[in-house]
């Protein structure tokens, strides 16, 4: 069982560091700093321009996609971090505007273009700049931007921002006068673009080395696709199971299209099986994917795996295509012969349209396996658990002192989600044995 004290250390070391860093432009600026206050108003703009750009930059370390950085929490709350971080970075930057602008009608002229006209074009392309960023994600379906469009708007602009905050800092230089602050201000602005480089350059070029083969598209149920990638030219994918990939179909992995997908099949096995549930216009051609189709994966990512060296009882709550990550665990548990008891509520439409229904019934005869379905229809004569999952049917089948010795798995659709990991905070289960994947990162 993880213990809950690591657990806390490594979110509040991770809370503290991000704190450290944002705060940091504040101690750099003020070192050696000699000249007088401007006033109390004037410093306080300025002061969050500061940590409003640092916080910009710390966004791209956010979605690096470095697993140690995401280790403690899961790419799901990471991602609703970099979300939250991000409207509270527009938040200082407008407020670094509109301080200095109220403050005092010197700073209008950094945004009088007959003054200095690429100096007042630039700053006021930050303001709708990063306006536009927070409203494009914010409102993102409802502008029916379509999600690739969105990242690859949503980097640039990123990158423009912190760019030009950059270039503002250094040409205003009241605070950054010294050459070695200037050459630290430049060095961290340089990595933290380095990373979105890294991320969308680097990275592709390592999968480029290692493609996969499509050698399987097959029809799980009714909308929902088992496709299968055989690697070429190397030995494979390490993973454990219940983590992710990025995949990526086609002769090139520099695509837009870029998707995560949970490994359904085991780390023993060499095929990776990804099983895909139709959605929107990537998902839905899964099934016409020919056979011999170049892919690339990125990854292993995730945290959403049990911990195989403990004997705790592990309970899935899933939903639908959620089923992914336990699948490829109860294979992993069941092929190492683990001492590990699995407890999975599986709720669907249907018994038609419930992905592995056969292989979930094979598995529920084994005695550290207790599978209970929750069919909303369910069959002729079913006798089982009917509706939605919800905490009645929890209750009927967990054991008596679930709060101190299961491990929690919740992953399916965000109405499900919403309701589940609530109800058993509630009830006593600690928020370190609750762990969740979302497929709705965004
Ligand atoms: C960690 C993780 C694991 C997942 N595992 C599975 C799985 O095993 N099986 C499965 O069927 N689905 C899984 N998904 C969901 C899957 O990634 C989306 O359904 C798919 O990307 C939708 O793409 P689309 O273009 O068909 O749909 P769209 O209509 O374009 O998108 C629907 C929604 O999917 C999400 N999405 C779309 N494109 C991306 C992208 N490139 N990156 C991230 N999110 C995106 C957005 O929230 C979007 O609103 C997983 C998602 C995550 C985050």
């Amino acid at each position: 069982m993880k213990s809950k004290a690591k657990f806390l250390k490594n979110a509040l070391s991770w809370l503290l560091l991000f704190t450290v860093l944002v705060v940091a432009p504040l101690f750099l600026a003020i070192i050696g700093h000699q000249e007088e206050s401007r006033g109390f108003w004037i410093e306080f703009g300025v002061g969050l321009g500061f940590v409003g750009l640092a916080m910009m930059g710390l966004q791209f370390v956010l979605t690096a996609r470095y697993s140690k950085i995401g280790a403690p929490f899961g790419l799901d709350e990471l991602l609703q971090f970099h979300g939250q971080a991000g409207y509270i970075a527009w938040l200082f930057i407008m407020g670094h505007f509109i301080v200095l602008f109220l403050a005092n009608s010197d700073f209008h002229a950094f945004l009088d273009p007959t003054v200095n006209f690429p100096r007042a074009l630039a700053l006021s392309a930050v303001l709708v700049s990063i306006t536009a960023l927070i409203a494009m994600t914010h409102w993102r379906e409802k502008f029916g931007l379509i999600y690739e469009w969105w990242r690859a708007s949503h980097g640039l602009l990123a990158l423009f921002l912190v760019f030009v905050g950059t270039v503002h800092i250094m040409q205003v230089s009241h605070y950054i006068t010294e050459v070695w602050q200037q050459t630290v201000w430049i060095g961290l602005s340089l990595v933290a673009m380095g990373m979105l480089i890294h991320n969308r350059v680097w990275r592709p070029l390592q999968m480029k080395k290692r493609p996969y083969k499509v050698v399987g598209v097959e029809e799980e149920v009714d909308t929902i696709w088992n496709l299968e990638l055989e690697p070429v030219g190397h030995e494979g994918l390490q993973f454990r199971p219940g983590q992710f990939v990025w995949l990526t179909l086609g002769d090139t992995p520099f695509s837009l299209q870029q998707h995560p997908f949970t490994i359904s099949s085991a780390p023993h096995e060499k095929n990776i099986r990804l099983t895909i549930k139709e959605l929107g216009d990537f998902t839905s051609d899964v099934g016409k994917v020919e056979i011999g189709t170049t892919a690339f994966l990125e990854g292993p990512y995730g945290n959403f795996t049990i911990d195989q060296s403990s004997s705790a009882h592990n309970v899935f709550v899933i939903g639908g295509i959620g089923i992914t990550p336990a699948i490829s665990t109860l294979k992993y548990v069941l092929e190492n012969k683990l001492n590990q008891q699995i407890t999975l509520f599986f709720g669907t439409p249907s018994k038609k349209l419930t992905p592995f229904y056969d292989e979930l019934q094979e598995y529920s005869k084994l005695e550290n396996v207790n599978l209970i379905h929750i069919f909303e229809e369910p069959p002729e004569g079913w006798e089982g658990e009917t509706g939605f999952i919800d905490a009645d049917i929890l209750k009927r089948h967990l054991p008596e002192n679930f709060t101190e010795e299961c491990e929690f798995y919740i992953c399916g659709p965000p109405p499900m989600m919403d309701a589940v990991e609530p109800q058993l905070h509630e009830w006593g289960v600690p928020v370190h044995r609750l762990h969740s994947e979302r497929f709705n990162i965004v």
